[in-house]
């Protein structure tokens, strides 16, 4: 599939996810920032949408601030979402991860605020609370809304399927690398990326599939 129409799936997708979530009790609101930690996962569709919503004048400093983020601890998962979900088919369990919050903010936070805030990533949308974080020490997110965060992180994979998933330094590296043709950028010149997988598995528990058939309706009628 080609890049625009991938970049055009993925605004479908969000519009799906924004109609879900516009329904979801939530505090989340501007400036309420705990959640942009450096821990972020993206994929690489994900980095050029966020990419394309700085001028490219400023990609030269989007580069400096990413690459002071390298030397420091920050998430960098073993699995992308399918294949844990193709893990757990087959019976066997996902790789052990280690991720700590206070291993600082997103590197690309500004007094606050998300510089790309309505391009910013599916894990930064899905991430929202009916409680505020900074009372509780973590977001309260209902059942239902993590599976249908899920589903929404494996459909996002699968448009992705030829790209990587990563930390969010790690892959806005990599795109910016090869958007701005500074290195032809390669699997192990990077690795902490993971190449993304087709969804082969759903990850709808039984209680769920009511409310999520709908969702996948809509999802299903998407040229994916
Ligand atoms: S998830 Fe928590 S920290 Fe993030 S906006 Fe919502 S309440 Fe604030
Ligand atoms: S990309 Fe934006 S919304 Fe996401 S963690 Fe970073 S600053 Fe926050």
């Amino acid at each position: 599939m080609l890049l625009a129409q991938k970049l055009l799936l993925l605004d479908q997708i969000y519009c799906l996810y924004d109609q879900y979530i516009g329904g979801v009790d939530s505090v989340c609101r501007a400036a309420c920032s705990d959640c942009c930690t450096c821990n972020v996962t993206i994929t690489t569709l994900e980095a050029h949408v966020m990419l394309n919503a700085f001028p490219a004048d400023q990609w030269p400093r989007v580069a400096k601030v990413i690459d002071a983020q390298m030397g420091k601890p920050r998430f960098t998962p073993e699995a992308t979402f399918n294949q844990i979900s193709d893990l757990c088919a087959s019976g066997r369990e996902p790789p052990p991860e280690a991720m700590d919050a206070s291993w600082g903010p997103c590197p690309l936070l500004t007094d606050r605020l998300c510089p790309v805030y309505a391009a910013r990533p599916f894990g930064c949308r899905c991430m929202v609370s009916s409680t505020p974080c900074y009372q509780t020490g973590a977001a309260e997110m209902g059942e239902l809304t993590a599976t249908v965060n899920t589903l929404f992180l494996q459909v996002i994979e699968h448009i992705d399927q030829d790209g990587f998933s990563g930390n969010l330094s790690d892959v806005l590296s990599f795109v910016l690398a090869a958007e701005s043709n500074v290195s032809v950028p390669s699997r192990c010149n990077h690795p902490h990326l993971i190449s993304n997988r087709p969804l082969r598995t759903l990850m709808i528990p039984p209680e769920h599939q009511d409310r999520v058939r709908p969702i996948l309706a809509q999802i299903r009628a998407l040229p994916i």
